[in-house]
Order: C-alpha cells, then sequence, then structure tokens
C-alpha cells in the first residue's frame, strides 16, 4: 500500500508572514515541495521559470481552463494564478507532501473538489499590527497598502471555513504551530500503514 502525500493548503493575507513561515517549513521538513502555479503575471526580478511559477500568456492560460487543466485557479490582483490537476496527482500518487500557497478563492475552490487536503489560515495578530507590518515592509504607496487592508479584512472573513487557524503574532511559535499541524497529519493512521507494514511485515 503506498502512502498517500498530504496536501497542505496554506492562505493568508498578504502582511501576515506566510513567506517567512513557508520558508522555515521547508527547512524543518526539507521534503516537502512546493506546488508551482501557473500565472498570467509578469516574472519579477530574479524570477526564475519553472522555481515559483510557470509563467504563462494570457491564451495559455485560457487554454488550460478550456482544457480542464486546473484543479482550482483565481483571478488575483488582477492576474491569473491556477494550480494544474496534474501537480496535484503526481505528488499523490509519488507520496509526496505537497504545500499550496494560494487565495481564499481558489482554496475554496479547491476544498470542494478534492478530498483530504488540509487547510490552514494564517493570520496577523490584529489589523493593527497588519498595517504597522505593510507600512514597515513595503515600498507600496499608501493607496496600495490601504487597498491591502480592506482586502486583508475581507479574506480574515474567509478564515471560518478553514480547518486550522494560526495567529501570527509570535514567529516562532507561528513555526512550532504550523509543524505541528504537518506532523500530525503524517502520523495519520492511513498514512502510517505503508511504513508499518514494511517494519512489521503485517
Ligand atoms: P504573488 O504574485 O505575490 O506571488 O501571489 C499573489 C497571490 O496569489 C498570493 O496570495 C498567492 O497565495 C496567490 N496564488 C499563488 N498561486 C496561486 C494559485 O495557484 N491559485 C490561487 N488561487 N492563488 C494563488
Amino acid at each position: 500500500m503506498k502512502r498517500e502525500g498530504l496536501i497542505l493548503i496554506l492562505s493568508a493575507p498578504s502582511g501576515a508572514g506566510k513567506t517567512s513561515l513557508c520558508r522555515e517549513l521547508f527547512k524543518t521538513f526539507p521534503d516537502m515541495k512546493e506546488s508551482v502555479s501557473y500565472t498570467t503575471r509578469t516574472p519579477r526580478t530574479g524570477e526564475v521559470e519553472g522555481e515559483a511559477y510557470h509563467f504563462v500568456s494570457h491564451a495559455e492560460f485560457e487554454r488550460m481552463i478550456e482544457e480542464d487543466a486546473f484543479a482550482e485557479w483565481a483571478l488575483v490582483h488582477g492576474n491569473m494564478y491556477g494550480t494544474a490537476l496534474h501537480t496535484l496527482e503526481e505528488a499523490r500518487k509519488n507520496g509526496i507532501d505537497l504545500v499550496l500557497d494560494i487565495d481564499c478563492q481558489g482554496a475554496l475552490r479547491l476544498k470542494e473538489q478534492l478530498d483530504g487536503g488540509v487547510y490552514v489560515f494564517i493570520m496577523p495578530p490584529s489589523m493593527d499590527e497588519l498595517r504597522r507590518r505593510l507600512e514597515h515592509r513595503s515600498t507600496d504607496v499608501q493607496e496600495v497598502i490601504e487597498r491591502r487592508i480592506v482586502r486583508a479584512a475581507e479574506e480574515i472573513r474567509e478564515s471560518r471555513w478553514y480547518d486550522y487557524i494560526i495567529i501570527n503574532d509570535d514567529f516562532d511559535v507561528a513555526c512550532r504551530e504550523l509543524a505541528a499541524i504537518v506532523i500530525a497529519h503524517r502520523r495519520k493512521t492511513f498514512r502510517m500503514m505503508e511504513k508499518v507494514g514494511k517494519l512489521f511485515d503485517i
């Protein structure tokens, strides 16, 4: 019996610290893989095709929608983003634990279709702290920051249907909490039976 790969779906408003938490997660669990989405957004400086994203044209993205190539897709900040079905299928089949960093719309679409995904919402400790982080970290103009804050409030309302919520107040605590979720799901009986079978010949 082949172990079924874990599909971990992470969503967060921008400024909640998801990128840093993900980086720590991959340090803790180097065998986890990041799902590489397709997007119509133009690459930022230093972004390489096939690493963070597959960068495709609008026409190519539309063609993939028509061919039902996506498990989910969404329009985020004016660009299209999507997770290809084959990415999920390959990971599952090969017993690979996959991390999807996707927005709430895409996560909800996935939840309606996919069995067994684990949905984690990461939130800032307060709106004041979110504003402080966005103002501190970015070169964004005030108008963009205001837009991000309005969107964050909308996304936080979506958190109710996620399986887990992590409040990223203390970064180390948040890392431990995310790791605990991964460990718990890795220790589910159905994921352990392949190993138990090999160890004990049952
Ligand atoms: P960025 O362009 O800054 O890398 O990502 C912008 C937003 O798009 C983030 O909130 C990220 O979670 C979301 N995103 C990235 N890939 C996907 C995807 O495949 N599907 C969906 N629905 N959202 C995605």
